[in-house]
This record gives C-alpha cells, structure tokens and sequence, in this order.
C-alpha cells in the first residue's frame, strides 16, 4: 500500500503540482494532501486506510454523500447503455425539466460539462443578447477560469481588473469591472459611470468562495435595480448555492426577502450533476433564444447532457425533493454551525460561523466579514493549525481559509459530534 507521500511525490513527476486543481495540493495549509482511495456515506479513506468525514464533499456535489444506492444503480444502468452518443437523449429532457421545475425564473437551460464553461457561456450570451462588452464581477466570488473572469480590482474606484493569472492578456481583462462585494455605493458609482455598456453583473448570491458571505439584502436589491434600469442583465452565479442552500437555489431565498426578485440568467454546477461532470446556464425564453443554433451566440460540447453524468444529476435530484431532505439537511449543518461557535466561545477563540441548507462557513474572526478584504484578515497560521488538528482527528475540512464547507444527507448525529469533540480539543 503506497503512503499518502508517496502517491504525491510519484503524482508530482507526471502532474504539475501532483494534482489536477490547484487547492488539492494543499499549498495554502502546507503538509501532504491525502490521495483518496474511495467514500462511502459521509467518509472518505485515504491510500493509507484511514477515514475521514468529509465535509467537502468534492466542493458541493456530493449531497446525498459518496456511493448513494439509487445514485449508484442509475449511473450503472445509463452506463451499461452506453457512455456518450454525441446526439439528443431523452435523459437530457428530464434533467432540464426537473431544474426548470425548481427555479421558476428560467424557461430554459443548456447542459454543459463544468461550471467554467457554464459562466463562461452565460457571459457570452449576456454580452450577445445585449450587444454590450463589459460586466461587473466582485472581488472573492470566483466563477471559473475563463480569462476574462480570471480578474482582480485594480487600484482606485471601479477601475478596469487586472489579470489574477499569467497567460491572461490586458486585452482579456479590459471589459471586466472588479468592484468590492456587498459596497452599494461603488455599485451605483460603477452604473453611473458605465450603464449604458454593461452586459450584465455576475455574482455569487452566497460567496462560497471567500468561505461563506452573503449578499446583503440592500447589495442584492441594488445589483437587482440597477440591472434593469440600465439594461444589463443579472447573472446569479449558483454553481454552489443552486440546489445545495434550498430545493429553489439561493434565488428562491432572497425572493422571499425581495419581493419580485428573480435573475435574468442562473448559473449551476456541483449538485445537479451528483458529481459527474454536469453544470448548465439557463434564462427566459427571448435571452435563451440567441443560443446556437437559434442565434448567433455560439455555443458547444462533445460531452454536453453526457448519459452518465445526467443520470447521476436526476437520481440526485430525485433523492433531494423527498419531503423533509432540505429540513434535516438544514438542521444538521446548524447543529455542526451552532455547536462549533459555543465549543469556540469556551475556548475563547475569536469566531462567526453561518450556513445556508447544506452549505456552510466558519471564519476565526469575532465577527462575519462582508467581503474579500475582511475575510483575508484572518490569521492563517491559527487557521492552518485549526485545520492540520482536524485533519488528524479524521475530520477533513477545506484546506483553505476562503473555501466554504458542506455537509450531506450521509452526515449523523454522531458525526457532527465527533466534529465538535475534535473541534474543542484543536481550539484549545
Ligand atoms: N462558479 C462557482 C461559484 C464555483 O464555486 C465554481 C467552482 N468551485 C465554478 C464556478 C467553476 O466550476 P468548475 O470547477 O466546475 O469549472
């Protein structure tokens, strides 16, 4: 049996890095990440035997946790079909109906394979439908790596981005205005100064990727108002949130605050694909009608609504509309949420935590930030420890303090509590 060093140092010769996505490496904690050998509910066991609950669940996918029974049987059966076709199946129909059943505010979807290509795509059709260049993105929401999107605010007000990555060109990051999450008034200043060229803003409604942050109410309403009064439109980022924070997405939730609330374009990944390569964009039917082959917006996939992975995405779905799954999903990740704050306050550890259906964050920070600049203040030593005592107590959370947390259908009572133990003696 190869040691999880091993594995890495044998990866490292034919895999820059030794993995194929950079937060794997586990550069940010330092330490050797763990080569998975397999999962099986809530765990996960690493090449050298030992397990771990998983609280990443491949970054959000796995809600139901790893080799779910109709899941499994599904993803079997499709793939005893046959694994691609290249040509229209009927199993694309019922995954796009099934999604479209839960988020009203489309009429209909593309499939695609990732979410990059997902944002990407929706960028290039908001920019197609409008027939405008440039769109907002904040700071700390990340949306794949496509280069236009693979950008940070430069100095100074709604300035032009700057690329985060080597390889993307000035050219790439030009139409891309990078303002702060949740700061109203830059927002405002941003449509004063560019409405009339803005294709759309995207934004993650529930940042997930500066750990767990949410649009504020007054942030969402603004991006929501001035959308429309400019005629951009409004691409709601739910890669993550969609299907993981509700049966409705992280929409159906802010609809509840804001009423009439809907996006004009909504982006998913992770969960409705079950964690087969699966995501899609979606909008209303005149948005949706410049898409190839209907329009003049091109778009594409040789594995597009794959066999396999829609099978997977509709027994998930499936298994997630149950009466009661969000109910006791929710419960659970409060319990681990609320737990680890008092298990903190006994130790005095600086600490805010929130979550959201099965999506959660913690942050070593007294109270919860608002945006990318305050999250990074926290102190990552304190967190790399944290994680390094977590880690060896089998609990495996994000190696990274800027990633959010999930728990899944498979997690019990029993495994939240372990976590709490574990948790109380890393705070100490
Ligand atoms: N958007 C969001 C909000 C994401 O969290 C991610 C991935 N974590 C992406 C887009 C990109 O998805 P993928 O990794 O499937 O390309």
């Amino acid at each position: 049996m190869a040691s999880n060093s091993e594995l890495f140092e044998r990866a490292a010769r034919v895999i820059p890095g030794g993995v194929n996505s950079p937060v794997r490496a586990f550069r940010a904690v330092g330490g050797t990440p763990r080569f998975i050998a397999r999962g099986d509910g809530a765990y996960i066991f690493d090449a050298e035997g030992k397990r771990y609950v998983d609280y990443i669940g491949s970054w959000g996918p796995m809600i139901l946790g790893h080799g779910h029974p109709a899941v499994q049987e599904a993803v079997m059966k499709a793939a005893a079909e046959g694994f691609s076709f290249g040509a229209p199946t009927e199993r694309e129909i019922e995954l796009a109906e099934e999604i479209l059943k839960l988020v009203p505010s489309m009429d209909q979807v593309r499939l695609v394979s990732s979410g990059t290509e997902a944002t990407m795509s929706a960028i290039r059709l908001a920019r197609g439908a409008t027939g405008r260049a440039k769109f907002i993105k904040f700071e700390g929401c990340y949306h794949g790596h496509t280069d236009a999107l693979l950008v940070k605010a430069g100095s100074g007000l709604a300035t032009f981005g700057h690329p985060t990555s080597a390889g993307v060109t000035p050219g790439a990051a030009a139409d891309t205005v990078v303002l702060e999450y949740n700061n109203v008034e830059q927002l405002e200043a941003a449509f004063a100064q560019y409405g009339s060229e803005l294709a759309c803003v995207i934004v993650e409604p529930i940042a997930g990727n500066m750990n767990f942050v949410r649009s504020s109410l007054a942030f969402m309403s603004a991006m929501r108002r001035l959308c429309s009064q400019h005629g951009a439109l409004l691409v709601l980022d739910e890669v993550m949130t969609g299907l993981r924070v509700g049966l409705g997405s992280a929409q159906a939730h802010y609809a509840k605050l804001i009423p009439g609330f809907a996006p004009d374009i909504s982006v998913f990944g992770k969960v409705i694909g079950g964690g087969m390569p699966l995501a899609a964009f979606g909008a209303k039917r005149e948005v949706m009608q410049h898409l190839a082959p209907l329009g003049g917006v091109y778009q594409a996939g040789t594995l597009s609504g794959n066999p396999v992975a829609t099978a997977c995405g509709l027994a998930t779905l499936r298994e997630i509309q149950k009466p009661g799954f969000f109910e006791s999903l929710s419960a659970k990740t409060r319990q681990l949420v609320d737990g680890l704050k008092v298990v903190a306050a006994e130790n005095g550890v600086p600490f805010s935590a929130d979550c959201e259906g099965g999506m959660f964050g913690f942050f070593l920070l007294p109270e919860l930030p608002q945006n990318y600049t305050t999250v990074m203040t926290t102190d990552k030593e304190r967190f790399n420890r944290f994680f390094h005592a977590m880690l060896d107590a089998g609990i495996y959370l994000a190696p990274a303090l800027y990633e959010a947390g999930f728990v899944s259908a498979a997690h019990g009572a029993a495994d939240i509590e372990a976590t709490l133990a574990a948790a109380r003696t890393a705070l100490r």
